[in-house]
């Protein structure tokens, strides 16, 4: 778990304030949900047999005996809070977003934390592929504005109860044929979790099968529509993306379109942003049969890859340098009224040489700076210093706050 500190946590907030302005553009709204749930919400949207419900859940009983669970991901609590609220009677399009923290107990390493944030929408109501579309498109406009291009987009199918068991028996039957050359992991789960095999990461299981059918040459004709409609549109819509037929997910309560957005620039933690959709979802946690699809994007992941162009941290406009005990108190009002009037302005509170307060100016990287002393609160007149260039301007006291709210719009 990472603290956020300062000169890192401006990139946090250039990419979240972006966020926000590009998902309203799309119609998406705020959702804040707590950050613990009840376990069983958690174990019946996402599945038991998943990575994160089998061995990655920050449970706890809480002092009622309740199981408690710290968020592993936000689809879920989006989804209770959507049934709870019935946000679906306010229109037949429901779209919302997300930003927090989520808890995961896992191996930690660069790019896998055990706090991290995902930034992540939903769509409730629509099962058009124009829908999904949509929310690729909107994921390929927050990635070009927040300058990042070397990532791409992969998409896959994961057909949807009609045509899923019959392909999870091909595949079982397959990977039967191979089960000398799975991981042990992969040997345990291939009957409770087939899906999940495609998606091992241990090189002897990825050669192992290399040749495994694709759910998406056993798609039933809906979901073959479905996907070429999806794909039709993200051509009409300039989207560049590739189908990648071994990509499955790790949460079950996926169907048909799955995404991700993969970069060659993070090692195997390579998903930057992840979704799909989950139409039987918000039924099976006990609400009506509205079709959804969503993503997340995990910030962490984003901040490593914006890393070498750190946004930089605001600066203080004026530094305030006074000198002697006529002076301090003044300078203090002055100060004060021009953070009041939106200017950001520092002084010291040490009673500093003049040449320690300039040298805290320059390290501030403060615009200008402002030297009083008895003779410049005597004459309501001082001398207003550009810190680039060292040009001095004269100025008077009465009118700086003026000045300064103008110089800095
Ligand atoms: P991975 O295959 O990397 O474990 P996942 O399938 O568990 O990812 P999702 O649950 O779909 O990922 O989460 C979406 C995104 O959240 C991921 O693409 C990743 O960017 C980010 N993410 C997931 N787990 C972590 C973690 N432990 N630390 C940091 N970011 C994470
Ligand atoms: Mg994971």
């Amino acid at each position: 778990m990472n603290d956020i500190l300062p000169g890192e946590v401006e990139t946090w907030q250039f990419l979240e304030q972006s966020a926000r302005e590009i998902f309203e553009i799309y119609g998406f709204s705020e959702i804040r949900t707590p950050v613990p749930e009840k376990t069983e919400l958690f174990c019946r949207s996402i599945g038991e047999t998943t990575d994160i419900v089998e061995k990655e859940m920050y449970t706890f009983a809480d002092k009622s005996q309740n199981s408690m669970t710290l968020r592993p991901e936000g689809t879920a609590p989006v989804m209770r809070a959507l049934i709870q609220n019935r946000l679906y009677n306010q229109d037949s399009v429901t779209k919302l977003y997300y930003l927090g923290p989520m808890f995961r107990y896992e191996r930690p390493q660069k790019g896998r934390y055990r706090q991290f944030h995902q930034l992540g929408a939903e769509v409730l109501g629509v099962e058009d592929p124009k829908i999904d579309t949509q929310v690729l498109a909107m994921l390929h406009h927050y990635f070009r504005s927040i300058g990042i291009d070397s990532v791409s987009l992969q998409i896959n199918s994961l057909g949807c109860p009609q045509c899923r068991p019959a392909y999870r028996e091909i595949l079982v039957a397959y990977l039967e044929s191979r089960l000398a050359a799975l991981c042990p992991e992969c040997q345990r789960r291939y009957l409770v979790n087939p899906l999940r095999v495609l998606d091992c990461k241990v090189p002897g299981c990825r050669e192992a099968t290399t040749d495994a059918p694709a759910m998406i040459e056993h798609l039933c004709a809906d979901c073959e529509t479905h996907f070429s409609q999806v794909q039709k549109h993200l051509v009409a819509l300039e989207i560049p993306f590739e189908v990648n037929s071994r990509m499955v997910r790790g949460l079950d309560y996926y169907v048909r379109t799955t995404f991700e957005l993969v970069t060659d620039q993070l090692g195997s933690q390579n998903a930057v942003a992840a979704g799909g959709r989950y139409d039987g979802l918000v039924e099976g946690l006990g609400g009506p049969a509205l079709p959804g699809i969503g993503f997340a994007i995990g910030l962490e992941r984003l901040v490593l890859l914006k890393g070498s162009e750190k946004i930089a941290p605001r600066v203080p406009v004026v530094f305030i340098a006074a000198l002697g005990d006529a002076a301090v108190d003044p300078a203090f009002v002055l100060m004060s009224q021009l953070q009041a009037a939106g200017v950001r302005a520092e002084m010291d509170y040490q009673s500093k040489s003049l040449k320690a307060q300039l040298r805290r100016a320059n390290k501030l990287n403060a615009r200008y700076s402002l030297v009083l002393g008895d003779e410049e609160i005597a004459s309501g007149q001082a001398q207003l210093k550009n810190m680039a260039d060292g040009t001095q301007t004269p100025v008077s006291l009465a009118g700086l706050v003026d000045l300064l709210v103008e110089k800095n719009s």
